[in-house]
């Protein structure tokens, strides 16, 4: 594998590779299974691939989580020079090569903007259209890997392949849990282990809301998640909502069942930390 922190060495070691289509993971590192299936879907689809590993502070809304968020670079390197190729490259730039000057760009998703984590991090996703537009234009993937953990951010960022005219493919891939439920995390490492012992309940809670739908009200769901999330008392429902995965408009009670997949989105606060899954409601 090949380690660039600059632009200009991402740039040269790309074109000196000189094989298409080009495939990018981008990663905050703290680097888990979850992450390296991203990266190995890579692998498998393209003959080149780019990881890049950076801890993006435009799309943090809360200082506190960017100062305590998890930052591991050497294991993150060991554990991807056991899968990389020799061809493939780890992007590792500093903040001020990624934000050289302030980015004042401002992106707009349209409904994506009016909705769970847009409404919950004001600021988040714009963050996100920054770093992921500079990663694009940097590395000009064919192809990039992003994980349906984040599931409004799959669909922010096939927009912003959309305004930006990239003929990019995104490819969503699926959550990676541990064998208790919980959705693999970088965040995951900062929970108590009290906490962390409660935090499975949240994709049983999740498991039997899907099992509720369509025949309970959407209200009725969501008032059992709020409740049996509650239970523990170490967690706190956030939001929780039934969403299309296309415009991501929340279901109410009025809201007709039309021939869609629906996730089940939450975010719930374990302790001090912050963490989201889903599932899909119509299997
Ligand atoms: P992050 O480092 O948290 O920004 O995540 C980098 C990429 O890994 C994003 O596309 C995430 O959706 C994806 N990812 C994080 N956790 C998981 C997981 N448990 N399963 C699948 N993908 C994940």
């Amino acid at each position: 594998m090949q380690i660039a922190n600059t632009k200009k060495e991402l740039q040269k070691q790309i074109a000196e590779v000189a094989l298409s289509p080009v495939g990018l993971v981008p990663t905050m590192g703290a680097l888990h299974e979850g992450h390296l299936s991203l990266i190995r879907k890579s692998i498998e689809t393209t003959p080149l691939t780019v990881v890049s590993v950076y801890v993006n502070p435009t799309q943090f809304n809360d200082k506190e989580d960017f100062n305590k968020y998890p930052r591991t670079i050497e294991n993150d390197l060991s554990l991807l020079k056991n899968i990389l190729r020799d061809n493939d490259i780890v992007f590792t730039p500093t903040d001020k090569e990624m934000y050289p000057e302030k980015d004042t760009r401002e992106f707009h998703f349209g409904n994506l903007d009016n909705v769970m984590e847009a409404v919950h991090r004001p600021g988040h996703f714009n963050g996100v259209g920054q770093i992921v537009s500079k990663l694009f234009e940097n590395v000009k993937p064919d192809m990039a890997f992003f994980g349906l953990k984040d599931f409004q951010q799959v669909a922010v960022v096939k927009n912003l392949v959309k305004q930006m005219g990239a003929d990019i493919t995104i490819v969503p891939c699926p959550i990676i849990r541990e064998s208790d439920g919980l959705a693999l995390s970088s965040r995951n490492r900062l929970l108590d282990p009290e906490i962390r012992k409660a935090a499975p309940a949240i994709y049983k809670t999740l498991c039997t809301a899907a099992s509720m739908f369509p025949d309970t009200k959407v209200s009725d769901i969501k008032k059992f998640v709020d409740e049996n999330i509650s239970m523990t008392k170490l967690l706190k429902t956030i939001y929780f909502e039934i969403v299309d995965d296309e415009d991501l408009i929340p279901l109410s009670d009025s809201s007709p069942i039309l021939n869609k997949s629906y996730y089940g989105c939450i975010a719930v606060l374990a302790g001090k930390i912050r963490l989201i899954d889903n599932v899909i409601m119509n299997q």
